[in-house]
């Protein structure tokens, strides 16, 4: 989607540096879209200051859209996985969350 106009009508415009650069064809404007590693990445950092911040895993989920899996595997590469004994990891089995809208 356009970042200036909004609109959907976007083409491919050759690479520049290895990435590919897109046109609006409604207003002409030109950008490089940020790949998905690159969104993926900033994700990763958001969940990384929500979790200094003590937030719990499930409130992480709500506030990025990242899979709880994903934040159960970047608590313990940073090693912030010093939860309190009273929560109960509950990675295992069907997790009744209700009112998630589907992935
Ligand atoms: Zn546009």
């Amino acid at each position: 989607m356009c970042a200036r106009c909004g609109s959907e009508h976007i083409r491919r415009n050759g690479t520049q540096g290895g990435q590919p650069k897109y046109q609006c064809k409604a207003c002409g404007y030109q950008a490089r879209f940020v790949p998905a590693a690159l969104a993926k990445a900033a994700q990763y950092a958001q969940v990384e200051a929500l979790l200094t911040e003590r937030n719990s895993q499930r409130s992480i989920v709500r506030a990025t859209g990242v899979a709880r899996m994903t934040i159960a595997r970047l608590i313990k590469k940073s090693g912030a996985g010093r939860a309190p004994a009273a929560a109960s990891p509950d990675e295992k089995g069907p997790t009744p969350e209700a009112g998630s809208p589907g992935t």
